[in-house]
């Protein structure tokens, strides 16, 4: 059986056009040959290990040539929005565990697939720990290896984790209405600020975190946290943004005019310093209205596109309405995967090759994703599909989305 670790993309400029013809004439010609299967597996084999012989060997393989030509190309992609502290990078899904941790298999497929740097968020302030302890150590594991994704970070509270952080049960969560909550004191709740204010503080100046969230509101699942409570979470954290002068990671969901009411209010002091007088923020994972988007972007803040954004024809007409220098590319992994029912499925060029969570190893990670289960490499998917629909060039949507992010989260390079 053939099989294709890196599908050509669709060639965007002259020069990938040759390299797209050479890769093709080859990849014809190589279909004749019984040995194909075994070279490929040897050029996947050493293209993933990353111990790539010099390039003057690869005319002997003229695909390994074509696939390190695309890695030297300028081609580049950020995901601003991956939750790389899930569990299922980790092997366990729903509390089941299923393969081997694989998460710097998950990193390796992104670099390969030119995803360079990756922002990680955090949902509590235990993960926003954790995240920071898992960047650094990524990093010191890195600079034995030049190469790689640099992982950057958030602290903040999710709103559907606001209660367990920000307030306390009255009631059992086990009865049909789920638990009630009545907020921390005053107190403790200046206590909580300063907690995130210290964590994002000492993560800003390492130069690994880079904004306050996931913090925001989220009204379709309130099973989990009620609304006051979130508002409260929120409130908090955009005084941590204030204190900290970091970038917001806003959360939205069925919740635009609120959060656009909340953020309005807190304006003039999260612009003090900005000549501009825009809000510095994304809201990741946008899926409502163009109405709603003109709100937020009317506040200055930018829109974070992921495969929830994409679900439907309406879904697309919004994303096809944005100004371009307001897009930023994220995936939400392991969530928020392009499914073949959305309306984005028919844009997506890139294809990967999956295996069920149960039958996935390590040994078959080195060609093979995990079925449903998003990593930071499919960004490509989302790029195609945003150039798809807005009929512009891939490799442009790209460049202008990671400039987008620099302009919001800064140079996103690695303190030495
Ligand atoms: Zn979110």
């Amino acid at each position: 059986m053939r099989k294709k670790l890196f599908p050509p993309r669709r060639p965007a400029t002259t020069s990938s056009n040759h390299i797209s013809i050479l890769f093709t004439i080859y990849v014809v010609g190589c279909c004749t040959f019984r040995a194909q299967a075994f070279m490929q597996r040897v050029a996947t084999s050493i293209i993933v290990k990353r111990h790539a012989p010099p390039i003057t060997q690869y005319s002997y393989y003229p695909h390994q040539f074509a696939r390190r030509t695309l890695l030297m190309s300028s081609l580049q992609y950020i995901d601003a929005g991956a939750n790389l502290l899930d569990s299922m990078y980790q092997g366990t899904y729903h509390s089941k565990p299923r393969h081997e941790p694989d998460l710097d298999l998950v990193l390796r497929r992104a670099y390969d697939k030119n995803v360079h740097k990756v922002i990680s968020l955090a949902g509590t302030i235990k993960e926003s720990e954790e995240l920071m302890e898992l960047i650094h150590n990524l990093d010191s594991e890195k600079k034995k290896e030049e190469e790689g994704v640099k992982v950057f970070g958030t602290v903040g509270v999710h709103p559907t984790r606001c209660a367990e952080v920000f307030a306390q049960e009255t009631s059992p969560s086990t009865t049909e209405e789920g638990a009630s909550w009545i907020p921390k004191t005053e107190q403790e709740q200046k206590e909580i600020i300063q907690q995130l204010i210290d964590l994002a503080t000492r993560g800003k100046e390492s130069g690994n975190i880079v904004a306050i969230g996931e913090c925001g509101l989220d009204y379709a699942r309130l099973q989990f946290c009620p609304k006051e409570i979130q508002q409260l979470g929120l409130r908090a954290q955009l005084e941590v943004a204030i204190e900290t002068k970091l970038p917001l990671y806003l959360h939205n969901r069925e919740s635009g005019d609120d959060l656009y009411g909340l953020l309005l209010e807190y304006k003039d002091r999260l612009c003090q310093d900005g000549s501009d007088n825009n809000i510095r923020g994304i809201v990741h994972s946008f899926d409502e209205s163009i109405e709603i988007a003109n709100q937020f972007l009317s506040l200055g803040l930018y829109i974070g596109i992921n495969g929830c954004s994409l679900k439907t024809a309406d879904n697309l007409q919004v994303v096809k309405q944005l100004p371009s220098d307001r897009i930023i590319l994220e995936t939400d992994c392991p969530w928020c995967d392009i499914r073949p029912s959305h309306a984005s499925a028919e844009y997506v060029q890139t294809t990967f090759p999956t295996k069920k969570d149960k039958q996935y190893t390590r040994e078959l990670g080195e060609e093979f994703c995990v079925k449903n289960r998003t990593e930071p490499c499919h960004v490509a998917q989302i790029a195609e599909v945003v150039a798809g629909i807005r009929g512009e060039d891939v490799e442009e949507v790209a460049k202008v989305c990671c400039q987008n992010v620099y302009d919001l989260f800064g140079s996103l390079e690695k303190k030495r």
